[in-house]
């Protein structure tokens, strides 16, 4: 953070497979937090997969350990989906915290990766539609989800849904981020360093978060305001402490 010059980052936990892998990941996560909070934001890893019970326990002690927010989660590895009684009950507890959700949105077609789960792109606008209010953060561009905001129906749907970049050097073209500022906006854009992959493995000996900011800078042609929006004040709007 200090060689690219990043005052603040959002640590997100992981998409565990249970809830006791999820809460020891944020006791790690809280650690950071409490040891330079000035430096570090932290969501929380949940499981919606579980029981509305559980869930609103595991959101309880998330919010006791100073977190403030979700994710990354995955509909696909943890095995949930919009009308899953462990989702709706996350749903409904973030919107009253305002608290923001990362979901990992795997692209809808692109090229076959290890690890890869899909992600159906409907459960996002299910998830949209049934929770208005919620902000919703879905990673990689949406799966692609970003490029359907044409469908002005989709649009309306979708207002309170955000999009981050990570992982775009692994699989689109830089002139992505102008083509999504054309269609949603600069304002509902969001950095995602995916910190720590290497996000340009050939050249990359260790991960950083230099060489995807400098490329956000030299390819992507944004201006000084796109820029600061997408790596610092939209999320500070979300996070409502503009
Ligand atoms: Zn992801």
């Amino acid at each position: 953070m200090d060689v690219a010059g990043v005052a603040q980052t959002v640590l997100l936990g992981w998409y565990w497979q249970n809830e006791a892998t999820c809460f020891l990941q944020n006791q790690e996560i809280a650690k950071w937090v409490k040891h330079a909070p000035d430096r570090f934001i932290g969501f929380a890893s949940i499981h919606p997969g579980s029981s509305a019970e559980a869930v609103i326990k595991q959101c309880q002690e998330a919010e006791n350990l100073g977190l403030r927010g979700v994710g990354e989660l995955h509909t696909g590895v943890q095995c949930f989906n919009a009308s899953s009684p462990g989702w709706l009950a996350l749903a409904d507890w973030c919107c009253a915290q305002n608290w923001p959700i990362n979901l990992h949105a795997t692209e809808a077609a692109g090229h076959d990766h290890p690890g890869s789960v899909d992600t159906p792109l409907n459960d996002f606008v299910r998830m949209a539609r049934a929770h208005p209010q919620l902000k919703l953060i879905l990673a990689h561009w949406g799966g692609g989800l970003a490029f359907f905001e044409l469908n002005p129906r989709l649009r309306k749907s979708l207002r309170n849904v955000y999009y981050d970049c990570s992982a775009t050097p692994l699989l689109y073209e830089p002139s992505i981020f102008r083509r999504i500022i054309d269609i949603v906006g600069y304002q509902k854009i969001l950095y995602g360093s995916d910190f720590p992959l290497r996000l340009y493995p050939r050249r990359q000996k260790s991960p950083d978060y230099y060489s995807f900011l400098d490329a956000i800078r030299t390819d992507a042609a944004l201006s000084n305001q796109e820029y600061r929006a997408i790596t610092t004040e939209n999320m500070q709007d979300l996070l409502g402490n503009a």
